[in-house]
């Protein structure tokens, strides 16, 4: 066993502090990693305070994860002692059901292992996750962090980047595509970089039109005001595809009508019910489709990656020390932050 450091929630209402508990001495398939960035997520804030309703305690949050590796197993092969690797959301699934058969182990049909606070096939203890001093996790679900990326601002391709990137794959965003996306905060920001590198026109659906130029900085290419109804009904019946990464309620009805025919709106960051309501002539009268989408497999996550360092893409990052992670929670509730916050692991130490 190891011992490790992390900073972990011990209850909904907590903050967090630091702790010290074990990592398990890798199995044969395991790897061993020294942990030297981690991004902060949004879902971290939601299960550090059991927002969903399925937290354990304590819960130690992070799942964007870059770092080098220690040691391996005896039946490792992808990975050795030193190379830079990371681990996103999952660290295990069933490994033979349908879903993971055809690499989406995201949507395993027995639930896959998330990283932190899901219990472990093998021997039940829960996961703990990335806001720590290391990691053990089975090789299949470590990927290789390409020698181009800058390793810190990698870290939030594992989760914000496969978010944004296995829609637009999956729906076949091709060049002169004419995509919007909704918000651009960790999410929004990288599909905008996404689809831009795919060949498409993308225009930024935003609430605030000061953020019209940051959004150009992004690579976007028109910028709609959602609040101005003469902006979005100029829009009708524009758009090819939709990504939607507003994790709030908000009325989908103004966004499916800049959707032409068959127009695709994808939802990448709300996990509750549409309200206000669908109205379903939105769909119906033009064959639209309302579609959702969660993460990335394995292998579409390596597959992000060397994307990203093919076509020069990476995070927005602001280094954090995490002493202050609490504060960092608050600006991010706040949405002052530009547009993830990466832990530098060393802080840990010190
Ligand atoms: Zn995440
Ligand atoms: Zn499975």
């Amino acid at each position: 066993m190891y011992t490790a450091i992390g900073y972990a929630a011990q209850s909904a209402t907590t903050p967090l502090a630091p702790m010290t508990f074990n990592r398990r001495s890798p199995r044969p398939d395991d790897v061993a990693i020294e942990i030297l960035y981690c991004g902060v997520c949004h879902s971290d804030i939601h299960q550090a305070r059991n927002e969903w309703g399925i937290a354990v305690y304590p819960l130690m949050p992070g799942h964007e994860i870059v770092g080098k590796v220690t040691e391996v197993g005896a039946n490792v092969t992808r990975h050795k002692v030193g190379d830079l690797v990371g681990v996103g959301c999952m660290v295990d699934s069933c490994r033979h059901c349908e879903a993971c058969a055809a690499d989406l182990e995201q949507y395993c049909l027995e639930g896959p292992t998330l990283t932190y606070a899901t219990p472990d096939r093998i021997d039940g203890t829960n996961t703990m996750g990335g806001y720590s001093s290391s990691i053990v996790v089975s090789e299949h679900f470590v990927v290789r962090i390409p020698e181009k990326l800058n390793p810190a601002a990698a870290a939030p391709i594992l989760c914000a980047g496969i978010t944004t990137y296995s829609p637009l794959k999956h729906y076949g965003v091709k060049a002169g595509d004419k995509v919007g996306v909704l918000g651009m905060g960790g999410l929004g920001h990288m599909g905008i970089k996404f689809a831009k590198a795919m060949g498409a026109e993308v225009t930024l659906f935003t609430r605030s039109a000061s953020k019209a130029e940051e959004a150009r900085r992004q690579g976007a290419d028109h910028v709609i005001v959602s609040t101005d109804a003469e902006q979005m009904k100029a829009a009708a019946g524009h758009f090819d595809f939709l990504l939607d990464t507003i994790p709030v309620q908000h009325d989908l009805n103004p966004y499916l009508e800049t959707l032409r025919f068959d127009g695709v709106h994808i939802l990448v960051g709300l996990i509750e019910p549409v309200d206000p309501a669908l109205h379903a002539a939105n769909l119906v009268m033009k064959r639209r489709v309302l579609a959702g989408s969660l993460i990335g497999g394995i292998a579409e996550t390596q597959e992000v990656l060397d994307f990203c360092a093919e076509h020069d893409i990476s995070c927005d990052i602001e280094m954090l020390d995490i002493k202050h992670i609490n504060e960092a929670y608050s600006r991010m509730i706040a949405g002052d932050v530009k547009y993830r916050f990466v832990i530098d692991m060393a802080t840990l130490k010190a």
